[in-house]
């Protein structure tokens, strides 16, 4: 049997301020604990691959490729979203399809729940821009969407307004710091989770004030799911490759295929300004599974892969039952 490490006076001290740390650092000062995030990079955190992702809360579209776990975690962390961050838009997802990949769609269709078929003046009404651009849609009402770079400063400010402490250029080791350690350096845990890897994700940033959209739009795509998501002041993400390499380049063909997809769902995108090429590295396990391990008082939240801003809200839970309560999660939690 696991032992507890119940001792709530104790320090907790969190390693990495991406998604899955901001969110421990939270849940755990919420709770009362003296909390202190320490983060190797600067404010702006462009190191962390949470400032690369597209932030979409999508466990229902997710679910066509993605474990059970992936969905359980990814409802409970929509409400945990809705409660601490009311503003975050619900505004659902689409996907859409070109005639070629018809029976994508069709299957991605089945495999999937909680979702209407919008015919294209259903899709019209829903996204004006995408009046007369495809035959029908598939509409996921219940899915959010979030912006990771300015998530993440409103997550740190949140932490700080329950009492916590941020250190920005605080490049620690769980052997520097007393108290409960929660280790969330995704790929920069690697000196001890060897069997982390990451799998690369390009994207592209464009602007354009003729189209509107507002929810992510996914493209059935032979390869990778391709989307186009609207951010603030007339931005667009374009993402994203799943690539099995730790090259951080933008590859021509994938720039190609990005830009591509998006001219296909409105040409529009065509004159569109390009703003940024970019790629981050997915932290993974070799499942792809997130794990939290426990030795002791040291515990580490890895192994987001592509579903970090969608599940990370939930893990910070367990973790915070078990430092708290002892509950143990067997589905995601490792004794280390
Ligand atoms: C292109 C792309 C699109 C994506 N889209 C989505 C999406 O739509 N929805 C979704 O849910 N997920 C998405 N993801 C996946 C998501 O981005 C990852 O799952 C998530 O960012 C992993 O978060 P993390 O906190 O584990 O790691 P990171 O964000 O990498 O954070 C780890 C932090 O630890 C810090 N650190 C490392 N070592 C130390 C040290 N010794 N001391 C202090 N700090 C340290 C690092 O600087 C870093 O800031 C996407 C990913 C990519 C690349």
């Amino acid at each position: 049997m696991l032992q507890t490490t119940k001792r709530p006076d104790s320090p907790v001290s969190i390693i990495g301020a991406g998604i899955a740390g901001a969110w421990q650092a939270l849940l755990f000062a919420q709770a009362g604990h003296a909390v202190t995030l320490h983060e190797r990079g600067d404010e702006a955190m462009t190191d962390a691959t949470s400032h690369w992702a597209g932030g979409m809360l999508a466990p229902y579209c997710e679910a066509e490729v993605a474990e059970p776990i992936i969905s359980r975690l990814g409802l409970r962390s929509l409400e945990v979203w809705r409660r601490e961050l009311p503003d975050t838009p619900f505004n659902g997802s689409l996907v859409v399809a070109h005639p070629r990949e018809r029976n994508d769609f069709e299957r991605f269709a089945r495999m999937t729940e909680d979702h209407r078929r919008l015919d294209a003046a259903g899709l019209a009404a829903l996204e004006p821009s995408l009046e007369g651009r495809f035959r029908d849609a598939l509409f996921f009402p219940a899915e959010g969407h979030v912006e990771p770079r300015r998530v993440l400063p409103k997550l740190h400010e949140r932490i700080r307004a329950a009492g916590g402490t941020i250190k920005f250029c605080s490049d620690v080791t769980a052997n520097d710091l007393d108290g409960i350690v929660i280790d969330c350096r995704g790929l920069g845990a690697r000196d001890e989770q060897p069997e982390l890897r990451g799998v690369k994700g390009e994207m592209i940033l464009i602007e354009t004030a003729e189209v509107q959209l507002a929810r992510p739009v996914r493209l059935m795509h032979p390869r990778w799911p391709l989307y186009v998501i609207p951010r603030e002041d007339n931005l667009f993400m374009l993402g994203a490759t799943s690539i099995e390499t730790e090259d951080t380049g933008v590859s021509v063909r994938s720039a190609l295929e990005l830009l591509g997809a998006a001219y296909t769902v409105h040409p529009a995108f065509g004159e569109a300004r390009i703003v940024e090429f970019g790629s981050g590295l997915r932290p993974a396990f070799p499942d792809n599974l997130p794990r939290i391990g426990i030795r002791g008082r040291r515990i580490t939240v890895n192994g987001l892969y592509r579903h970090g801003f969608l599940i990370a809200p939930a893990l910070a839970e367990l973790t915070l039952a078990y430092v708290e309560r002892g509950q143990i999660d067997n589905e995601v939690m490792r004794c280390l």
